[in-house]
């Protein structure tokens, strides 16, 4: 098989097999060839992944922050030199074409690495309070065994994303990759072992929505931070409330992007296809429900019709491909079920809605679709759909698209396009949403913070506010006299 690992789990610096737990079969998207044939975690891996973890993290713990970083940086170094062999492999585990994965999965892995390396010696630090005679002193501290588990369609750049940030603030992690892209996260693993990561301390185990749970649940475990959907976050969450462990939750969306009529359009035109058709719609943050002002609508679909039009689909492995298949068999069913209500609620279909003729009838394919006269209160303009699906909705009036914008339970992300500065704040100002871009879209470098608000979850990745999400501060009281007492 084309993407076969040693074995299913990697676990205390090596390769661990138990085939007692169920089968995962790795599938190709573009083909739907089995590339590997896994299993999931049992209960006696999970024990074994959580004792080395513990083991594991005191050790890392107690090196110096800048110490840690310098392993994290090599760890970056090393993803950089295998970006290729690295990309290759997120396209078997994904059917993302490789001109995407060479520029934006194990780069923006090595990205996370490099800036948590570089900013661990100087953002952990704490304070001192002064009290008169007395002080008190904070110190910033790691919260312990963290779990991460995954969403299928950034499987490298997520495992890197909790990854690097947990141990920079001197954590261990367990990471569980979705069963659908079970393979990238594997590589981390062996490599932050080749920079100098002790072993134990960065582990990857198999598993579906059964496994997830064992993590969840497990007693030794400080933290979750999960990206999924939003019904797996209020499952996970509530199962952390139980044993009131730290929770990041990194959920979906169905985000707004306004286009006013005094917008560069083409400009405007890029970002919503960025935001809508950037691996093959698969992007939580992506802005499915575009409010272009109706006096420009019909320029914007026509030109926006052209360039989809255009859209390269085929081979992933092609470094001319521009769109791959979807993740899976059931992903591709859910999209087209999805395009089939838009039609019957009424929306006029520009283009796409079906399967294109260039694949060969094997993959997950379909076509980058578009469509228009799209209401409120369709199904197509509520639900997250994970496809390449673009929804145009009319507007006339700021207040009212604010208002539709903010119209949903989700809040992860905006934007707006606009040549009027003042009017590009105020309205982000007013969209209830955890990132939000102007003039631009979808771009999500390490440096900035990222996550959502209302049902689109809490916590934030990337920035060094990451960090506060894997710490926790500790006070000390340092009383200089004698301790006085009433009685
Ligand atoms: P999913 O919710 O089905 O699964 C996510 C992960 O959770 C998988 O690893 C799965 O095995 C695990 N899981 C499922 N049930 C669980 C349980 N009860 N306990 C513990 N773990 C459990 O999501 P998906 O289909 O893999 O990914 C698509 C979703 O992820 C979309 O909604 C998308 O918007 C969201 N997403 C969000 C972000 C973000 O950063 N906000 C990024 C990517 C994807």
């Amino acid at each position: 098989m084309k993407a076969q690992p040693p074995a299913s789990h990697f676990i205390d610096g090596a390769y661990v097999e138990d085939t007692a737990g169920t089968v995962i079969e790795s599938l190709y998207p573009a083909t739907g060839e089995v590339i590997a044939r896994l299993h999931a975690a049992t209960p006696a891996i999970v024990e074994q992944a959580v004792a080395s973890a513990k083991r594991a993290q005191k050790e890392w713990a107690a090196l110096s922050p800048t110490a840690r970083g310098r392993v994290l940086k090599k760890a970056a170094e090393i993803i950089r030199e295998r970006n290729r062999e690295l990309s290759e492999l997120e396209t078997l585990d994904t059917g993302k074409p490789i001109q995407e994965t060479i520029v934006a999965d194990p780069t923006s892995g090595a990205d996370a690495f490099e800036f948590f390396g570089g900013i661990a010696a100087t953002a952990l630090n704490g304070s001192h309070i002064p009290l008169g005679s007395d002080w008190a002193y904070t110190k910033r501290v790691p919260l312990g065994v963290c779990v991460g588990i995954g969403a299928w369609n950034y499987p490298q750049q997520i495992a890197c994303w909790k990854g690097a940030p947990a141990l920079a603030a001197g954590n261990a992690m367990i990471f569980k990759p979705s069963e659908v892209t079970p393979l990238g996260a594997l590589k981390i693993a062996e490599i932050l072992i080749e920079a100098g990561a002790p072993k134990g301390l960065y582990n990857v185990i198999q598993g579906d929505r059964e496994t997830g749970p064992l993590l969840v649940n497990h007693p030794d475990v400080a933290k979750v931070s999960l990206t999924g959907s939003v019904p797996t976050g209020r499952k996970v969450a509530a199962a952390a409330a139980g044993q009131l462990k730290h929770v990041t939750m990194e959920l979906g969306g169905k985000s707004p992007l306004i286009v006013f009529d005094d917008a560069d359009l083409d400009s405007a035109i890029s970002g919503a296809m960025l935001g809508n058709f950037y691996s093959t719609g698969q992007v939580c943050s992506n802005g499915t429900r575009v409010f272009v002002h109706k006096a420009i609508k019909e320029q914007f679909l026509a030109r926006a019709k052209a360039r989809t039009e255009a859209i390269v689909i085929g081979d992933p492995q092609d470094e001319a491909t521009q769109m791959g298949p979807l993740v899976s068999f059931a992903q591709r069913e859910k999209v087209l079920a999805y395009t089939e209500k838009g039609k019957a609620e009424g929306a006029r279909l520009v283009t796409g809605g079906g399967i294109p003729n260039t694949a060969s009838g094997e993959g997950y394919f379909v076509q980058p679709t578009i469509f228009a006269d799209v209401t409120d209160d369709m199904t197509i303009a509520r639900e997250e759909i994970f496809g390449p699906v673009m929804c145009v909705l009319d507007f006339e009036d700021e207040s009212e698209v604010i208002a539709r914008a903010n119209a949903t339970e989700f809040g992860l992300a905006g934007g707006v396009f606009t040549a009027d500065l003042t009017r590009a704040h105020r309205v982000v100002d007013q969209l209830e949403a955890g990132t939000l871009w102007i003039n631009t879209y979808n771009l999500c470098p390490v440096e900035i913070p990222f996550g959502g608000s209302k049902q689109s979850g809490f916590g934030r990745e990337n920035s060094a506010e990451a960090l506060s999400h894997y710490s926790e501060l500790k006070t000390v009281y340092v009383g200089m006299g004698k301790c006085e007492a009433p009685y």
